[in-house]
This record gives C-alpha cells, sequence and structure tokens, in this order.
C-alpha cells in the first residue's frame, strides 16, 4: 500500500508535504489517524480489574449465621 504522506496544518488547517506548515511553521498531523485499535495491555488490565471485583464480592457463605445451635 502507498502511504500517504500529505500531512496537514492544524493551525491553519493548510495540507502540506512537511512536517512543519510553511505558512505558520506549526507541526503539521496526519490528517488521517490510524484506526482505533484497543491495546491487549489495556484489556488484559482490565479484565483482571473486572475479576478482582467480582472475587472481592461479599458472596453468601460468609453472611451465613455461625450460631444455629
Ligand atoms: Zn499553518
Amino acid at each position: 500500500m502507498a502511504r500517504s504522506r500529505i500531512r496537514r496544518c492544524p493551525v491553519c488547517r493548510a495540507y502540506t508535504l512537511r512536517e512543519t506548515c510553511s505558512i505558520c511553521g506549526a507541526a503539521t498531523v496526519n490528517p488521517h489517524p490510524p484506526p482505533f485499535s484497543p491495546s491487549n495491555k489495556y484489556l488484559d488490565i482490565l479484565l483482571k480489574i473486572r475479576r478482582n471485583m467480582r472475587e472481592n464480592k461479599p458472596g453468601k457463605d460468609i453472611n451465613t449465621p455461625s450460631s444455629s445451635i
């Protein structure tokens, strides 16, 4: 795939091929950001947190009265 080198100045919104705008000198950005890709590390952390929350929830066995005499 051919990469488009076109960049865009966020200040004056002019398209250019340079990394700095030729008009105002600001750093240009890629007008086509990469598609959103969730990082596996972050997902893994989220899953671990969810598991811990489930395990830390008080079960029914904890609140059962032991004095049944
Ligand atoms: Zn500019």
